[in-house]
C-alpha cells in the first residue's frame, strides 16, 4: 500500500481542513486484529483506545466478521418500508440487556443522531424545549447535539437557546469533590433560577469520555434524576463509550449510579466498528412517535442489524463483563503503584476498561501537564502503545482497549507508562 506521507498528501488536498491528527507523524493503519493495529511497515501496536472506544469486542473479531461477511452477500439493504428478520431480532436482543421497561429501540447510524433522537423524543413527550447537560460533555456533533457538547476545546459548539449547562459533578477538579449532594444543588438551582421551568429533558453520560474520562460523583445520577423528573423532565443516558459490559460489573454505565433512564443512547461499542446507533426507550414515550414518521434510511440495515447481533453474542460467549471487571482491577491497581512512584500521576479513575489518567506538574495545585501528556503520548508509541487522550486541558489518558485486552496488556502498559514517565 502507499507510505504514510502519500496517505496523508491525499487527505490533505481532498478531505477537510478540520481532520486532527494524534502524533507528530500520524500512524498509517493498514490492518486490525483483536487488540492489535499494524502500519505499513507490519510494526504491531497495542490499541488502547479502540479507535476512540468503538471497537468493542476486537478489530476484525472473526466471529463478528464472518456475520457482516455473510449478511452482505445475502441483503445488504432494503430499508423498513420492507419487511426483513435481522433488525427485529436485533432489537429483540438489545431489549434484553435492558432493565424495567426499556423494551423499545430505534435504530440510527451514529452516537450523535442517537442524541438527536432522543432529545426529539423527549421534547414531544413533554410539550417543553429546555435541555439541560453537564458542562463538560460531548454528545455529538450535528447541530442540535453541539449544543448539548459543553467543551470549548471544539471551538465550535453552537449555542442553542433551550440548553443549560450545569456543573459536572468531577471528584478530582470539582469544587465539591465527590459530595454529590452539592453539585445536585447546583442542577436544582439552574432549574429553579435559570430555566423557563419548561424542562424537556436532561442528559449525561456517566463517565464523561471527550471530557477526559471523568467518572461522575457517586450518587450524582439518582439525584439528579429526582430533580428532573420533579422538573417535568424525562432523564437521557448518553451509553455511547460506557456501555456493553466495559465497565466490568454492569452491561451499561448507568447501573454504576443504581438508576434507570427514561431514554438511553448508544452507538460506538455496538457494532465493533460499524456505523450504527440505537436510542432504547418505553413504550410510553416511544408512543409519542406513534402517528409521526420517524424514518432512517440506513438505520438497522441487515449488516448492520446481523454485525450487532453478533457484537451482543460475542460479549456474553466471551463473558466480557466479568474480563473487563478483572482486567481493569488489575490495571488499576497497577496504575496506583505507578501514582506512589511518579509525582506526574495526579489522578487514577474509572471502573473495568473505561480508565483515565490524568497527570499534572504539581499534586497541590493540579496544574495540568499538557506539555507532558504530548510527549508520553509519542513515547508511548515508539514503545508499540496507542492510547487515548483528552480533556479540557488535554492531560488526560484515555486507556479505553478493545475488551479482549488481557492483563499482560494491562502489564506491557503500565511497565511502558512506568519506563517513560521515568525518563521525564
Ligand atoms: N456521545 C458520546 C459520549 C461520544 O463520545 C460521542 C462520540 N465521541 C458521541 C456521543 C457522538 O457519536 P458519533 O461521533 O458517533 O456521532
Amino acid at each position: 500500500g502507499p507510505s504514510a506521507d502519500e496517505v496523508l498528501e491525499k487527505r490533505k488536498q481532498f478531505l477537510g481542513p478540520s481532520l486532527f491528527y494524534y502524533y507528530q507523524k500520524p500512524v498509517n493503519i493498514v490492518e486490525g486484529k483483536m487488540q492489535y493495529l499494524f502500519d505499513e511497515s507490519g510494526r504491531r501496536y497495542l490499541d488502547c483506545f479502540a479507535g476512540i472506544v468503538t471497537v468493542s469486542c476486537g478489530h476484525c473479531h472473526p466471529e463478528i466478521s464472518d456475520a457482516i461477511m455473510e449478511q452482505s452477500k445475502i441483503l445488504q439493504h432494503a430499508t423498513t418500508i420492507y419487511l426483513h428478520h435481522a433488525i427485529g431480532d436485533f432489537a429483540e436482543a438489545l431489549a434484553s440487556k435492558m432493565p424495567g421497561n426499556l423494551k423499545v429501540v430505534y435504530f440510527v447510524n451514529s452516537g450523535s443522531e442517537a442524541n438527536e433522537l432522543a432529545m426529539l423524543m423527549a421534547r414531544l413527550y413533554t410539550g417543553n424545549l429546555e435541555m439541560i447537560s453537564l458542562r463538560n460533555a460531548y454528545h455529538g456533533g450535528s447541530s442540535g447535539t453541539l449544543g448539548l457538547t459543553a467543551l470549548n476545546t471544539w471551538k465550535y459548539s453552537i449555542p442553542q437557546g433551550e440548553v443549560h449547562h450545569v456543573m459536572n459533578p468531577d471528584p478530582y477538579r470539582g469544587p465539591f469533590g465527590s459530595d454529590a449532594s452539592k453539585y445536585a444543588k447546583d442542577l436544582q438551582d439552574h432549574i429553579d433560577y435559570g430555566t423557563c421551568g419548561r424542562v424537556a429533558g436532561f442528559i449525561a453520560e456517566t463517565f464523561q469520555g471527550a471530557g477526559g474520562a471523568v467518572e461522575l460523583a457517586p450518587g450524582y445520577l439518582k439525584l439528579a434524576y429526582d430533580i428532573v423528573r420533579k422538573a417535568g423532565g424525562v432523564c437521557i443516558a448518553d451509553e455511547v463509550q460506557s456501555g456493553f459490559g466495559r465497565t466490568g460489573g454492569c452491561y451499561w454505565g448507568f447501573e454504576t449510579q443504581g438508576v434507570i433512564p427514561d431514554i438511553v443512547t448508544m452507538a460506538k461499542g455496538i457494532g465493533n466498528g460499524l456505523p450504527l446507533g440505537a436510542v432504547v426507550t418505553t413504550p410510553e414515550i416511544a408512543s409519542v412517535l406513534a402517528q409521526k414518521i420517524q424514518f432512517n434510511t440506513f438505520g438497522g440495515n441487515p449488516v448492520c442489524s446481523a454485525g450487532g447481533l453478533a457484537v451482543l453474542r460475542v460479549i456474553d460467549k466471551e463473558k466480557r463483563q466479568a474480563h473487563c471487571a478483572d482486567v481493569g482491577s488489575h490495571l488499576i491497581s497497577r496504575l496506583k503503584e505507578l501514582q506512589q512512584k511518579h509525582e506526574i500521576i495526579g489522578d487514577v479513575r474509572g471502573k473495568g476498561l473505561m480508565l483515565g489518567l490524568e497527570l499534572v506538574t504539581d499534586q497541590k495545585e493540579k496544574t495540568p501537564a499538557k506539555a507532558e501528556t504530548a510527549h508520553l503520548l509519542e513515547k508511548l508509541r515508539e514503545l508499540g502503545i496507542l492510547i487515548g487522550k483528552g480533556g479540557l486541558h488535554g492531560n488526560v489518558f484515555r486507556i479505553k482497549p478493545p475488551m479482549c485486552f488481557s492483563r499482560d496488556d494491562a502489564d506491557f502498559l503500565a511497565d511502558a507508562l512506568d519506563y517513560s514517565m521515568s525518563k521525564l
